[in-house]
């Protein structure tokens, strides 16, 4: 399993969403959208399933997806 991140327009920094998944399900995911709290712009982002990533909880158990 791991969380989906997004990257935050205004600072770029990676946002945890809070949905957690595991990446061969994400990447079939129909495409989407969602608004996230971002804590350092102090508003939510609206971002798409194809700007996200998913983080892996359990560090290089696999080689990252290019
Ligand atoms: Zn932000």
């Amino acid at each position: 399993m791991g969380t989906v991140m997004i990257s935050c327009p205004a600072t770029g920094a990676a946002i945890p969403t809070g949905i957690k998944t595991e990446r061969s399900a994400f990447a079939c995911t129909p495409v989407f959208f969602a608004d996230t709290y971002c804590a350092t712009c102090e508003s939510n982002h609206r971002w798409f399933a194809r700007d996200a990533w998913v983080e892996e909880s359990r560090p290089r158990l696999e080689a990252r997806a290019a």
